[in-house]
């Protein structure tokens, strides 16, 4: 009887996660492939999967993989796919890390998934002394301004979705362009601060 109804919750919870895996995750698991270097059929391997369901699960279709699938692919790009699942929290984790939520900031790096820009920011580990961003001095995120979660890696919040960094790009700007520009002041910046 407990058996049966473990096995009931279990696969109800799967499917659950499934049919609630937000658009944005998918993007943010092409986002953190890129990032790394992997390329889709490396990942698709590694996972026990197809090149070609991993490229449609990127493109917004996480119903494509299986969710053993997408747990391989969370683990190994680093990705916490328990923020998928727990609308809570632990409270112990909580607040660790920051970001700086400047867009303009050099520590944010944009990317451009299907026309769209996203910018990934790079996360701060947080102490109570260090509460603004070395780079350009704004003022560190702590959570995410919309839901109040925990700061993960990643270009939108794992629990709702929102963007953790807000573009606005001057009407009329070329979002590839634009990236193209930002991403080259990085690497300048990244070759005057580096030993
Ligand atoms: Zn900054
Ligand atoms: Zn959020």
């Amino acid at each position: 009887m407990e058996r049966t109804l473990n096995t009931e919750h279990w696969t109800l919870d799967t499917e659950n996660i499934m049919a609630h895996l937000p658009t944005e995750f998918c993007k943010q698991v092409a986002a953190a492939r890129r990032a790394q270097g992997i390329t889709q059929s490396a990942l698709a391997k590694s996972a026990g999967c197809k090149q070609s369901a991993v490229s449609m699960f990127e493109s917004g279709h996480p119903e494509k993989l299986s969710m053993e699938a997408v747990e391989k692919i969370a683990k190994i790009l680093n990705i916490p796919l328990e923020a998928q699942k727990h609308k809570e929290l632990p409270a112990a984790s909580c607040s660790k890390k920051g970001y700086c939520p400047n867009s303009a900031c050099l520590s944010n790096i944009p990317y451009i998934i299907n026309c769209d820009l996203f910018i990934w920011p790079k996360l701060i580990g947080l102490t109570d002394e260090l509460k603004y961003c070395s780079i350009c001095g704004e003022v560190l995120e702590r959570s995410c301004p919309q839901c109040g979660g925990q700061v993960t890696e990643g270009a939108c919040c794992g629990i709702c979705g929102h963007p953790r960094v807000m573009t606005a790009l001057p009407p009329g700007t070329d979002p590839t362009e634009w990236v193209t520009e930002r991403r080259n002041e990085i690497q300048q910046w990244r070759r005057l601060t580096d030993k």
